[in-house]
């Protein structure tokens, strides 16, 4: 048997077993609720550009600017070259917004959960991990050396009892703010409570609170007024920020640490300096235009109503993020694809994403949507959904 042949085998068998990956390309100007795919005009409801800024002319004009001023590479790694004036700019800004002391960029927010919990983690401390947190935490904690306490999804009796059950002398507590599968918000208020009552660190993933939650949009941690008592807010600039780019805000101190011990940070080239433009100018938007929460909010309401009118199994969420449970793999992925012969593009979730008996079609709203659209895709899911035996 050559590699190759233990390569192609291994794929076959998830083929086989309905849950291979294969990508989509989607052919489109811009992340817009509609593009072409194969060649047929879709109406999209799977992007994380909740704000619908990703067209946005004002970044693109702030990338522009800073493209023709600092070029398309950073030239180095942060440490080393690569500095410029606007990562500090970005830093600060996002350090203001969030209401933190300090705050550190990384390449991605993949690369900033590994880089943070591998730098802050070794073999001394347990980190308890809700059981839906995203897979760049569960990557992060194995490359810490720690010891892992993986809690029942939302389960604060479940955390409660690993917390005192556990002997560690140093803990730390890690949850996605909004579940990207899910679409719920995490119970912070009573996880700050029991960090306190067991001395542990919370580290909060906003991948999808920020931009969407909170007054000023700065997530969930903002959204339940707890600016204060998470230690380490993390997030990403490639959902509703619509670049690309990572970030861990927190105190001073814990940010020089990371600068000195998070490997993703160090041993890699800086992100160029028309990303962060866009960044900056985005999250001036976020700031400045609160009607595209409002709008989104209101947006969430109809498509949520709709489904639960039609006695769809929506699980209870309050974001953009509504995921529709479909069971098992097949009848996820045929759902989906009876959807896309219509034009209406949904992302079906399978395990090991989600699960298993938990396939669903995440549905994800962006500010652009209408309501003829949502419309759109609840008649169709109506039919659908009948035919499937769903509904
Ligand atoms: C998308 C996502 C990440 C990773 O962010 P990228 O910038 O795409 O690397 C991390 N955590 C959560 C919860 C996410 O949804």
């Amino acid at each position: 048997m050559t590699y190759d042949d233990y390569f192609k085998r291994t794929v076959e068998q998830l083929k086989d077993e309905g849950l291979s990956r294969e990508i989509k390309a989607v052919l489109q100007g811009a992340t817009g609720p509609w593009a072409q795919i194969d060649g047929k005009r879709t109406l999209l409801f799977g992007s994380n550009d909740y704000l619908s800024l990703s067209a946005d002319k004002r970044i693109q004009a702030a990338i522009e600017e800073a493209l023709e001023v600092y070029g398309s590479g950073s030239g180095g790694s942060r440490l080393t070259t690569g500095s410029y004036m606007s990562h500090e700019a970005l830093e600060n800004r996002i350090a203001a917004d969030k209401g933190t002391e300090a705050c550190l960029l990384f390449n991605s927010g993949y690369a900033a959960n590994v880089g943070a919990l591998q730098a802050i983690c070794d073999k001394d401390w347990t980190v308890f991990s809700d059981r839906y947190n995203h897979a760049s935490i569960v990557d992060g904690i194995a490359l810490s050396g720690a010891k892992l306490s993986r809690y029942r999804h939302s389960d604060l009796a479940d955390l409660e009892r690993r917390l005192k059950a556990d002997v560690s002398e140093k803990k730390l507590i890690v949850t996605d703010g909004v579940f990207s599968m899910d679409g719920d918000i995490a119970l912070l208020p009573e996880i700050c409570k029991l960090a306190q009552a067991y001395h542990a660190l919370v580290m909060v993933d906003d991948a999808h609170g920020m931009g969407v939650l909170g007054a000023d949009g700065m997530g969930s941690v903002s959204h339940y007024g707890l600016k204060n008592q998470v230690d380490i807010q993390m997030g990403t600039l490639s959902k509703a920020i619509p670049g690309v780019g990572g970030y861990v805000a927190g105190s001073k101190a814990l940010i020089d640490y990371l600068r000195n011990h998070s490997r993703s940070y160090i041993y890699t080239t800086a992100l160029p300096a028309y990303v962060l433009a866009g960044s900056l100018k985005a999250l001036e938007i976020v700031a400045t235009e609160p009607w595209r929460r409002e709008r989104l909010r209101a947006l969430t309401a109809y498509l949520r109503h709709g489904l639960l009118e039609a006695r769809f199994n929506v699980l209870p969420s309050e974001t953009p993020i509504q995921a529709l449970i479909a069971g098992d793999a097949e009848t996820t992925v045929a759902l989906a694809r009876l959807l896309l012969e219509d034009g209406i593009y949904v992302p079906a979730i399978r395990p090991p994403t989600v699960p298993k008996g938990l396939g669903r079609l995440r549905i994800t709203l962006t500010v652009e949507h209408t309501q003829a659209d949502i419309q759109c895709l609840i008649e169709r899911l109506l039919i659908h959904g009948k035919t499937l035996g769903l509904i």
